[in-house]
């Protein structure tokens, strides 16, 4: 029988290669909850919408039409019809998601869409709420951790040919970001009591998909 894998964690952990690759090993769909709070960020961010502005956040993330479309290695998003996707993964809306990510709407939608995608089962979701809030009954729950100096380096190595970055920024971003996710007032990041926790500090890819690809099977 199909069930819903949810794994969290903070920022640059690797939850997002390691559940893309289980998804693969299962045949599910993964469903990479960041990349959508990535993506309302660069559409806010485009229109000149502050993460303050109540009323026209509101306005705007209930008309949003979003689309999360699978492909093979990454999957894209779309927000009415325009492809977020080559956008979202900058340091500038990495430096902002944080701020909408606490916005009460936005969760509320994005929480939503994401429960109608795990509906039919089969789903492999990572994020930082998904064992906890979006999907508090899935079957086997992961929580991802690695010290923050190991998961900058992992983001450095990722990031290094295509922006201008140094190791100390990825670092006091990643801690930033890790501190404004865990102290925000609605759905902060925490680990769920009945999830498996995975320290992957000295851990490599492929042993981490076994281990969450084990707990599924078992
Ligand atoms: O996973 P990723 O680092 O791409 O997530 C980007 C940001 O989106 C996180 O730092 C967090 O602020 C927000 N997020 C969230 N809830 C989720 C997934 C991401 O608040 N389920």
């Amino acid at each position: 029988d199909r069930i819903n894998v949810a794994i969290d964690g903070p920022a640059g952990a690797g939850k997002s290669t390691v559940a893309r690759m289980v998804a693969q090993e299962l045949s599910y769909i993964y469903v990479d909850t960041g990349a959508m709070y990535r993506a309302v960020t660069w559409y806010m961010l485009r229109e000149g919408i502050k993460p303050e502005d109540h009323d026209n956040v509101l306005q705007t993330v209930r008309n949003m039409v979003i689309e999360l479309i699978p492909g093979k290695d990454t999957q894209s998003v779309m927000i009415n019809g325009e492809d977020a996707t080559p956008h979202i993964r900058t340091l500038q809306v990495s430096g902002m998601v944080s701020q909408y990510a606490k916005v009460e709407c936005i969760r509320t939608r994005l929480s939503q869409l994401q429960r109608e995608m795990a509906l039919a089962k089969g789903v492999v979701m990572d994020g930082r709420d998904i064992g906890t809030t979006v999907l508090p009954d899935a079957e086997v729950k992961i929580f991802m951790t690695a010290t923050v100096e190991e998961r900058a380096l992992r983001r450095y190595k990722e990031l290094k040919d295509k922006e201008q970055v140094s190791l100390k920024q990825l670092e006091n971003d990643i801690a930033q970001r890790d501190f404004l996710d865990q102290n925000r007032e609605i759905s902060p990041l925490r680990r769920a009591e009945d999830s498996v926790l995975l320290d992957t500090t000295s851990m490599d890819i492929l042993q981490v998909v076994e281990t969450i690809v084990s707990h599924c099977r078992s």
